[in-house]
């Protein structure tokens, strides 16, 4: 047996994993269970394809190579993009981003983690000066008297947290739906979609009113409580009732629990899929800093991550806007001392990129990149407004796609390259708490299968690419520890196979990470969703994930027993929505945003609010819906709430 971690979500869980993909566990959810399915998927992807048809290695990477040359030729550097994925291990992630800037000299750079995280992260990091998923081990929530949980749903997401949230005395959970998470709740604040903000605020006005907010710990160890308390001054209890339709009666009683410390306030991509998701987690984070909760031991603030390595993937230089170690991609000195690591001059590496999903809408137009490169992503499924996206992704000249099975963007590429996966390859992760874990290959790959590591090393070389592209991931961590040094994040302390905690376990219990170690309040003021409803599209669509699945699916939709389970796409609908349009149980229905329609069955849920429908997103489908509105900040669409239509399907 080999011990390594489950290929999904960030909590990546421990497992120890036979030879023969037999895998061994003291905790996993279903999905871990059954992870080995997915070596043995009946249509793994076991032989690079050209156009379709079975090729080898060297026709598939000299006919790539070809055609980003010929590209580059015609359109400049630009012209050929990269999309990478939060579910890549430190090692590829930092590697593809010195090989866009380096190899392809490209600006245009992104990944699926801004659809995920990028809120959270921008908000997090001005408000403490460093960005961490948890800046405290999860062990922690167990010992708090009450958890505020925003957008969450951790019992169906990463079920083995709730053995720790059931250790705190309350649980508070904000959601428009009564999720698994909601019904274990003590409070459930089940508000209407997009007012996220304007709870935080309301929250924050009660602290303050009723002198429930920690003076001293304001007067020491932040700034800018006045301003930002401004800002909540217009969001009295009957006012924040009115735009959220959560009862005064909810709202104080959560403050009241949340002022008995310790006490943790987290969110996740319910209150962060928003044209304002910066400012949401920007509200909650006033919240806990006025109750005097981060950076104190037993309480804090943090985020819930997603992907199985969404923290690790957001520090080493995928993002558009980032450089190793989470520097600026703008600053002389960030651009100097990574160019020395790399061995090239500053002034060669690119600028900032077009973020995931202004990079996807600009493929194949005039100043756009014509060719486009994935790593561990399944944009065809994930990105907002899908049909738009694949219209983009079909105008390219070229379409390559790494990957372990024929995802809904592998099925369009014309060069697909077979990849290795989790028990595969080796490597680290870093988990939710900032933890960094080692990924041990436990299973040979098929034959004629290679990493991602690989695939870069083997271009870069085709590319005359000058500096180093190892495929040996235990190299490339040792040249990541060098290009993080100094940084943000720095990974100088971290080995690569006993791993750690980056600034230690917690965080922040001196001073913050920022120039004066000072926390910030920022001031933030609510405005409705992008799109709200009207006449035309009435009902609330919001979307998220079920316990049997994971991502776009491309993975777990290949398990028998999670396929089984939830076998595609459906509508929850309240019971008094679907007597009004007259449908039942199981019945079609056609849900309509300005952006696309799609026919799924309808189940039908009193845990959903009159006017709201829940999808899951792990089908084509949900995102055929839901609204690309960027926010300004994170350049984060709006996932968690659009506009639709929902209409009875009759059979003529
Ligand atoms: Fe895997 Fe997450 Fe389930 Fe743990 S909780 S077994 S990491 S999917």
């Amino acid at each position: 047996m080999t011990r390594t971690h489950c290929p999904y979500c960030a909590l990546q869980c421990g497992m120890d994993v036979s030879a023969g993909g037999l895998i061994s566990a003291e905790s996993l959810c279903q999905k871990g269970w059954t992870a080995a399915e997915v070596l043995r998927a009946p249509d793994r992807l076991t032989t690079p394809l050209v156009g379709g048809r079975a090729a080898t290695w060297d026709e598939a990477l000299d006919l790539a190579v070809t055609r980003i040359r010929e590209i580059q030729d015609a359109h400049g550097p630009d012209g050929v993009a990269v999309f990478g994925g939060g579910g890549l291990t430190n090692e590829k992630a930092y590697l593809l981003g010195k090989f866009a800037r380096v190899a392809l000299r490209t600006s245009q750079i992104d990944y699926n983690g801004r659809f995920c995280m990028s809120s959270a992260a921008v908000a997090v990091r001005r408000a403490f000066g460093a960005d961490r998923g948890l800046p405290f081990p999860a062990d922690d929530l167990a010992r708090a008297e009450t958890v505020l949980l925003a957008g969450a749903n951790p019992a169906e997401t990463m079920p083995p947290l709730v053995r720790r949230l059931r250790g705190a005395k309350r649980l508070i959970v904000v959601d428009p739906r009564a999720t698994a998470t909601a019904r274990l709740a003590d409070v459930h604040l089940q508000l209407t979609p997009g007012t996220d903000l304007a709870l935080a605020l309301g929250l924050l006005h009660i602290a303050v009113a009723d002198d429930l907010i920690d003076a001293g710990y304001i007067a020491d160890r932040t700034r800018g409580f006045a301003a930002a308390v401004a800002e909540s001054n217009a969001y009295w209890p009957e006012r924040t009732e009115r735009i959220t339709g959560v009862p005064v009666r909810l709202l104080r009683e959560s403050v009241r629990a949340l002022a008995r410390r310790p006490a943790v306030v987290l969110t996740a991509r319910g209150s962060e899929q928003h044209a304002k998701g910066v400012d949401t987690v920007t509200a909650f984070v006033n919240l806990a800093l006025a109750l005097g909760l981060p950076g104190r031991p037993g309480s804090g603030f943090g985020t819930l991550t997603g992907q199985g390595n969404g923290q690790g993937g957001r520090e080493h230089g995928q993002k558009a806007d980032q450089l190793p170690g989470c520097r600026d991609i703008r600053d002389p000195e960030a651009r100097a001392h990574v160019a020395r690591v790399w061995g090239v001059r500053p002034e060669d590496l690119p600028g900032p990129g077009r973020s995931a999903y202004e990079l996807l809408q600009s493929l194949g137009t005039e100043d756009g990149p014509r060719a486009l490169l994935v790593f561990g992503s399944n944009p065809a499924v994930s990105a907002p407004e899908t049909a738009r996206v694949r219209e983009r992704l079909r105008a390219l000249d070229f379409l390559l796609v790494c990957d372990v099975v024929p995802s809904e963007t592998a099925r369009m590429a014309d060069v697909v390259l077979p990849v290795t996966q989790w028990a595969e390859e080796d490597g680290t992760m870093t988990t939710l708490e900032g933890r960094v874990v080692r990924r041990r290959r436990a299973t040979v790959p098929p034959p004629d299968v290679r990493s991602d590591l690989e695939v870069m090393h083997e271009l870069a070389r085709r590319l005359d690419a000058p500096g180093d592209f190892t495929p040996d991931p235990r190299r490339v961590f040792a040249e990541l520890r060098r290009a993080s040094a100094g940084g943000p994040v720095d990974y100088t302390p971290i080995d690569y196979d006993t791993g750690g905690f980056w600034g230690g376990p917690r965080l922040f219990l001196d001073r913050f990470a920022t120039e004066d170690g000072r926390a910030r309040f920022v001031p933030v003021g609510f405005r409705p969703p992008a799109e709200d409803v009207c006449a035309d599209y009435p009902v609330y669509l919001t979307t998220g994930r079920v316990l049997q699945h994971y991502q776009s699916g491309a993975q777990t939709r290949r398990v028998r027993d999670l396929d089984r389970a939830v076998p595609g796409p459906f509508v929850e609908l309240h019971p008094e929505l679907a007597a009004r349009l007259s449908v039942a149980q199981g019945d079609a229905v056609r849900v309509s945003s300005r952006r696309g329609s799609v026919v799924v069955p309808a189940r039908i849920s009193a845990g959903v609010r009159r006017d709201t429908v829940f999808m899951p997103f792990h089908w084509p489908g949900a995102n055929f819906l839901t609204n690309p509105a960027l926010d300004p900040l994170s350049r984060m669409p709006e996932l968690k709430v659009c506009a639709v239509r929902v209409e009875a399907v009759r059979e003529s």
